[in-house]
């Protein structure tokens, strides 16, 4: 994009060599296998990215949502599994403690999150409580100077490689008195269940963080005690502003892939490019991929500037991922019964997608955000 740095311009180079030679290569092989690419994923904290918007002085490499979208895209082309796990480490436990937690803290964490030595996962959603994530019931009951955890946090990625668990739990009756816990396995803080089995994103691990009376010191809450709505709809944004690059790279991939197979697939004794009906899915495919890229960009790099309203993350989760699952849809078009096999990595891209018009935040969720910003208004 023309007003990328040219920092961020190098970081794009950077991650599109990485995903080429670490990632791309082994995708297919842990989609099929269920398995996590942890050998890549420690690599990236030797490339510097896994603390991608955190501070230089913990070892982050201080950039912001624009830097973050790029990685999505380029990682989200090889593999969107792994990238989702690169992004519940990097935004969802990594930025969220750089932006919340305290100086103690941030010195603890952040450091072995940032050179992989640790891997970060965040815990929000429960089995009961998905879109209605403040209705959650894990509670923290205040004991002397520590709390009881009790509850159990659903869907989570990332829960059985987690070293750190970046946790919401009630502290009170009312509906917003959620509070914040940095829980740590080594303590016993949490123990995770069976992997849950998934359509796709199947190279991300998902499971349970599972609390049955842990005592938790109050030096892992994270702020004020019943303060933590506000920060995790903060970060839900740039939660949603990302995860819309992964869409961007799966529609990408497919539109490259579909481009190439269109040029050597011959019937009726020309290539399948020549026929106006591929011609047209193809020449959609690339429309919308470029107005996916435009508006991303354009919302991410206005978060950067402080731009930070909830509406703009939402057009971004909303949109970009559902044009993305139509580009794969017609990816596997293009490449007749050979785009339904498991041989052409386009039906894996669609079935990972998929999951971006979920998590996060599903499509109905983001219209209700949409609506009601933009309605809400008009209320009497
Ligand atoms: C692979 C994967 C990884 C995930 N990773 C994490 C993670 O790391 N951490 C974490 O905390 N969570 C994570 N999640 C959870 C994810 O955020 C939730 O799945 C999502 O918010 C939806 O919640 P739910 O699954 O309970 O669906 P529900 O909320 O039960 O929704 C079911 C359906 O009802 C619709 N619906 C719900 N409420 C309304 C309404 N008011 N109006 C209209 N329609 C509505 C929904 O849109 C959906 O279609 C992950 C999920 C998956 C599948």
């Amino acid at each position: 994009m023309w007003y990328f740095s040219d920092e961020e311009k190098e970081l794009q180079r950077l991650c599109r060599d990485f995903a080429e030679k670490e990632i791309a290569p082994f995708a297919e092989k842990h989609d099929t296998e269920e398995s996590f690419n942890l050998a890549a994923f420690k690599k990236m904290g030797e490339l510097g990215i896994l603390g991608i918007t955190a501070d230089p002085e913990y070892g982050g490499a201080g950039m912001g949502c624009v830097a973050a979208t790029i990685v999505m895209e380029e990682f989200g082309k090889a593999c969107p599994g792994l990238t989702l796990s690169y992004l519940a480490h990097s935004i969802l436990a990594v930025n969220n403690i750089q932006n919340n937690a305290s100086v103690e803290q941030k010195q603890k964490y952040l450091p072995k999150l940032i050179s992989g030595e640790h891997i970060g996962c965040m815990g929000m959603s429960e089995p009961e409580y998905g879109s209605d994530a403040i209705g959650m019931q894990t509670q923290a009951k205040q004991n002397g100077d520590d709390y009881i955890l009790n509850g159990t946090k659903m869907w989570i990625t990332n829960a059985a490689y987690a070293d750190i668990a970046y946790v919401y739990a009630r502290t009170g009756k009312e509906k917003k008195n959620l509070s914040t816990f940095i829980l740590e396995k080594e303590k016993n803080h949490f123990t995770t269940g069976n992997p849950i089995h998934k359509m796709g994103m199947r190279s991300s691990p998902t499971g349970e963080l599972i609390f049955e009376d842990v005592n938790v010191a109050a030096e892992h809450r994270v702020g004020e005690e019943g303060s933590s709505v506000s920060h995790m709809m903060a970060n839900l944004d740039i939660e949603r502003i990302t995860i819309a690059g992964i869409s961007l790279g799966v529609a990408q991939a497919c539109l490259d892939h579909s481009v190439k197979y269109a040029g050597e697939r011959k019937q009726f004794g020309k290539a399948i490019g020549q026929f106006q009906m591929i011609q047209r899915m193809i020449a959609e495919m690339a429309t919308k991929t470029s107005m996916m890229r435009n508006t991303l960009y354009n919302i991410a790099y206005q978060y950067d500037q402080g731009e930070r309203d909830s509406i703009h993350a939402a057009i971004a989760k909303l949109g970009i991922p559902q044009m993305a699952t139509e580009v794969a849809l017609d990816a596997i078009q293009v490449h007749g019964g050979y785009g339904y096999s498991r041989e052409f990595p386009v039906e894996r891209l669609m079935r990972d997608n998929k999951l971006n018009e979920i998590g996060a935040g599903t499509n109905e969720v983001m219209v209700l955000i949409i609506a009601k910003n933009l309605l809400g208004k008009f209320k009497q």
